[in-house]
């Protein structure tokens, strides 16, 4: 299981995303999936199965975008099945991929259903996507702040990595007990669970802590907030790893 992710000023990101995943393959996983911006729209796609087939579902779709995030995933919460396949999205409007374990998310779901959201998959992820649009509407499209406020309420382990359809530039990320990093290049960032998705394109690497939530664009950091919620920096390491 991992996630990658990436914000190209110049370059289409699916080559990346299903590279770096291929990358991640020997973590296991059971099912893989991307989410690009496209023509204003989020533009999805989800295999079970080698992350190849899902690759190749891709390049027929002709998907292609400068910003996108994608997973493969090792199924806790729900079975094996293209609808529980991550990225997970909610009205059109936000995707996250995710690993790791949201334990209180019967209670989110709750809590989200009350409020009218429709669950489409049986994984504990999709309380996240949910929770994050709505808390993305409320607050007037703050990313970071609606992921802020989404995380705050999860119990659990997670990296995720979130896109919103209305906005072309960002990304935000959010570590709590699952590896991830934050890698730097020339106009474009890049993340991932592991350093080995990334060193094809750039060794300049970020490592976040516990806590950690970063809104990024194609040139790095734009804010990187600690588990206090204080503004600070991570130290950037020039990876020696060989390919
Ligand atoms: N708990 C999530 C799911 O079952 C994420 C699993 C993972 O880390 O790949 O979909």
């Amino acid at each position: 299981c991992g996630i990658v992710g990436a914000i190209r000023a110049n370059h289409n990101v699916v080559e990346f995303l299903t590279d770096g995943l291929k990358r991640l393959e020997y973590r296991g996983y059971d099912s893989s999936g991307i989410a690009v911006l496209q023509d204003g729209k989020i533009k999805r796609v989800r295999r079970i199965g080698r992350v190849a087939n899902m690759e190749a579902a891709a390049h027929d779709k002709g998907v292609n975008g400068q910003i996108g995030i994608g997973h493969t995933r090792w199924a806790t919460h729900g079975g094996v099945t293209e609808p529980n396949a991550h990225p997970h999205i909610s009205g059109g409007k936000i995707a996250v991929v995710h690993n790791g374990i949201i334990e209180n998310f019967e209670a989110e779901r709750s809590r989200l259903r009350e409020l009218g959201y429709e669950f489409e998959s049986q994984t504990d992820t999709e309380v996240i996507s949910h929770s994050v649009r709505h808390e993305y509407e409320q607050n007037g499209g703050d990313l970071l702040a609606a992921v802020q406020a989404a995380c705050a309420r999860f119990h659990g382990a997670y990296a995720i990595a979130v896109i919103a359809q209305d906005n072309f530039e960002n990304m935000v990320v959010a570590r709590m007990g699952c590896p991830l990093l934050v890698a730097l290049g020339e106009n474009e960032t890049f993340i991932a669970s592991d350093v080995s998705a990334v060193i094809a394109f750039t060794r300049q690497i970020s490592y976040l802590e516990d806590g950690d939530i970063a809104l990024l664009n194609a040139n790095g950091f734009v804010k990187l907030l600690d588990k206090n919620g204080s503004e600070i920096q991570r130290e950037i390491k020039t990876s020696g790893l060989s390919l």
